[in-house]
């Protein structure tokens, strides 16, 4: 089930008036809460667990400093999410590096700072050590490969989530696993690390449990050829993956029971092959889990129309807000602030609705044919809920669209304790669409690009809103009394209180 949407209609609307639209809202109660319980389950049954958070999929640096300051590591996999890690103060060995036909100068980049290096193709250890010698650094101690078995598959209904198998580009096949430890070993290193991901958004523990048997079966097999001790296995590392309940009425997945059975397996797999005693520690590297269901994208119906039957409402936001749905046909739940979301079709109060964005591509769409609220219309405030993950960071600037500003609401005191959002990315500008080009010269005048940033922001504000870092109101917490927060809205310049 996805989770509502912590603000009411009438502090949206407060939120939207001093920010604009469209919005990301991220939760930090519940993406805390989140990744400490995620630890939490599984530390009870793994000593020395760690969950590295998969910086691609929310890589907002106010929200990766709560996931390390909660206990996660970070997984980084480009030269720019290891910069963001070096630059939040994160230890090496928290940060693990796991890249796709990665050029030589990121693996420099990983070797100088000294992160979890975790290999995609055999042919990168003779890159790496080229690089290493190049910059008179050793060979890392500890290094990991990526394995892909063969095998790969997803529960989601995207089929781009299935990272294993013939048929992705992702890992180092059977055929050269013992190739590449036994040459990684030959050239210095000591400590060694197995990897595989070959599913994303997963809701079965079944896809688990193979996933740790298929592992240790590969680590057993790596270990005997390549002489490896049993002791300088320092992890096995099952992956992101871990998926969200996107639909309503779908269950959750459950870390503390999958845990209990990962642990079964493991001990009973260990002793089937000999492995008992000295395990490697168990990582996990879930971005979507952690953040996804703590992040809402809140936009403004401007234009309803009705064409060949259908009726469209059009939304201030688009695909490069978030692009599953367009890219994946994926599903996010919408709900419409302050009206109540129908159960199904059959609802009296439901119209199936198109629900769109303003970019010129037709595949543009939040949903299709969706049951919402049939009084749904101009001047509403959609919700488009799971945007915390592979939301705001798959976005992009075609068709001129401007990436939306990333809001935070703090962790509320207490119960009935005033609601902060805190904005953490400010919306991009239409001058920064353009800082970066120029005109050669003899083609007449460059840009003049020196607008206020405000001027080239094309949020939409309803009436005047100065430009305040954040605001605070006094949440009433008697249910009913919405109405009353609006008046209660106390626009005061807060002391940041992080
Ligand atoms: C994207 C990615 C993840 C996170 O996937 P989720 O489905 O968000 O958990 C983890 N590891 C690697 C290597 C990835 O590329």
């Amino acid at each position: 089930m996805p989770k509502p949407c912590p603000l009411s209609a009438d502090e949206l609307e407060a939120v939207a008036k001093e920010h604009g639209t469209p919005f990301q809202l991220y939760d930090e109660a519940g993406i805390e809460d989140q990744a400490r319980g995620l630890i939490k389950a599984f530390a009870g049954s793994f000593p020395g667990f760690k969950q590295f958070y998969a910086v691609k999929a929310l890589p907002n640096p106010a929200i990766l400093r709560l996931l390390t300051r909660a206990g996660c590591g970070l997984d980084c996999s480009s030269a720019s999410e290891l910069f963001v890690a070096d630059k939040l103060g994160v230890a090496p060995e928290d940060v693990m590096y796991t890249s796709n036909f990665t050029s030589k100068a990121d693996l420099l980049t990983a070797a100088r700072q000294g992160v979890v290096i975790n290999l995609d193709d055999i042919s990168l250890v003779e890159d790496l050590a080229g690089v290493c010698k190049g910059a008179g650094l050793p060979f890392p101690k500890l290094i990991c490969f990526r394995f892909n078995p063969g095998l790969g598959r997803t529960d989601s209904e995207t089929a781009s989530n299935v990272l294993g198998g013939p048929d992705a580009k992702f890992g180092v096949p059977r055929e050269d696993l013992l190739a590449a430890y036994s040459r990684a070993k030959a050239l210095g290193a000591t400590r060694f690390g197995l990897h595989m991901m070959t599913g994303s958004c997963v809701m079965s523990d079944d896809y688990w449990t193979e996933t740790v048997s298929v592992l240790l079966q590969a680590l057993a097999e790596v270990a005997s050829g390549a002489g490896i001790a049993r002791e300088d296995w320092a992890f096995i590392n099952i992956g992101g993956g871990l998926g969200i309940p996107y639909r309503a009425g779908e269950p959750e997945n459950d870390p503390s029971r999958l845990a209990k059975r990962l642990r079964g397996v493991m001990d009973a797999e260990a002793a089937r092959l000999g492995l008992a005693g000295a395990l490697p520690r168990l990582y996990m590297e879930n971005g979507r889990y952690v953040t996804g269901p703590f992040g809402w994208l809140v936009a403004r119906c401007h234009v309803v129309k009705r064409a060949f039957g259908q009726r469209y409402c059009g939304l201030d936001a688009c695909m490069s807000n978030l692009m599953r749905p367009g890219m994946y046909g994926a599903y996010h739940h919408i709900s419409v602030a302050g009206k109540p979301t129908p159960e199904d079709a059959d609802d009296p109060a439901a119209e199936p609705l198109n629900v769109v964005g303003t970019l010129c591509e037709n595949n543009d769409w939040f949903a299709k044919q969706r049951p919402l609220p049939a009084s749904a219309g101009v001047g509403d405030l959609f919700v488009v809920h799971d945007s915390g993950a592979h939301s705001h960071s798959m976005g992009f600037q075609y068709n001129g669209k401007l990436r939306a500003p990333e809001l935070l609401l703090r962790r509320r005191a207490g119960p009935g304790a005033p609601a902060v959002v805190q904005r953490v990315r400010e919306r991009e500008t239409i001058a920064s669409l353009f800082a970066e080009t120029s005109i050669p010269a003899d083609l007449g005048a460059p840009l003049r690009l020196d607008t206020p940033a405000a001027a080239t922001r094309a949020e939409a504000r309803d009436g005047e809103a100065p430009t305040r870092k954040m605001f605070v109101w006094a949440a009433l917490a008697a249910a009913g009394a919405a109405a009353a927060v609006a008046t209660a809205l106390a626009m005061t310049r807060a002391r940041q209180t992080a």
